[in-house]
């Protein structure tokens, strides 16, 4: 039985979580007085791991924050600007280099993250757990469709991929963690996340198909799974994907509307 009512209020991309009607207002909702921030939270939806900063009544608060009756409360997602004042971020500092774990599903996305040289591990395992504390373990940010994987306590660093299609997955990715700056192609292998190599053609001659063989002169190795690759068609593709991508990125954060003000 709920004890009181608070005002919620959700910002930015937050409201991607809730319904058409209950999204951009303030909204009634029953609690128990028992009850925390966090679990206010996770019952109307919205993984811990997506908010970056909450404030009742326009005070900074934590996840442990019990609210009481009447308390007005707002939730704020990473990136939101905010006009004045100091706010109190929950959110763990990204890394210099951040590192991603993309659950099973997101093979493509892992593809394209990797050839834009992102660290990017897919999880191969069987449960929601093992991914979580793999990711908790190795520090690494998920990523995942699956907003309830998000809910797990241990996941400190997460982000729900809005998107279906992976192109736009990438782009969301790069404009969510800022990593336009951090491209860097031929570096990690496409298919293992291992890092790659310049080797000299003899090395791997014999591992080449003839007109390859014939036209080329400069070779990668992937140093985990051997893959050999060398700038032929998919590279000249490649760039064209990657440029693509900054330019899109470059135009959506001139227009984005994700993140508005407050005070
Ligand atoms: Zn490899």
């Amino acid at each position: 039985m709920p004890d009181f009512s608070i005002k919620i209020r959700f910002f930015g991309n937050l409201n991607d979580f809730l319904s058409a009607k209950k999204r951009y207002k303030p909204c009634i909702t029953p609690v128990g007085g028992h009850q925390t921030v966090k679990d206010i939270l996770e019952s109307v939806g919205i993984p811990h791991a997506e908010v970056n900063v909450i404030r009742v009544n326009r005070c900074c608060v934590s996840f442990s924050h019990k609210p009481g009756a009447d308390d007005r409360v707002e939730i704020f997602p990473l990136k939101y600007q905010f006009k004045s004042g100091q706010v109190l971020p929950l959110l763990p500092q990204l890394p210099a280099q951040p590192r991603f774990l993309l659950d099973e599903h997101l093979g493509k996305l892992a593809k394209l993250m990797r050839m834009c040289g992102i660290d990017t591990r897919l999880f191969h395992g069987k449960t929601d757990r093992e991914l979580a504390d793999m990711a908790s373990r190795m520090k690494r940010i998920v990523l995942t469709r699956d907003v309830e994987l998000l809910k797990r306590k241990n996941i400190k660093r997460g982000y729900w991929i809005r998107n279906q299609d992976p192109e736009r997955q990438l782009n969301e990715v790069f404009n969510r963690f800022d990593l336009f700056d951090k491209i860097n192609p031929f570096f990690r292998c496409m298919l293992c996340n291992g890092l790659i190599k310049m080797v000299s053609k003899k090395t791997v001659a014999a591992r080449l198909p003839f007109r390859t063989r014939a036209f080329f002169n400069e070779y990668y190795r992937c140093n985990s799974c051997g893959k050999i690759y060398w700038k032929g068609s998919h590279f000249i593709k490649m760039e064209k994907r990657i440029g693509k991508l900054v330019r899109t990125g470059k135009a959506l954060k001139k227009t984005s509307g994700d993140f508005g003000a407050t005070g």
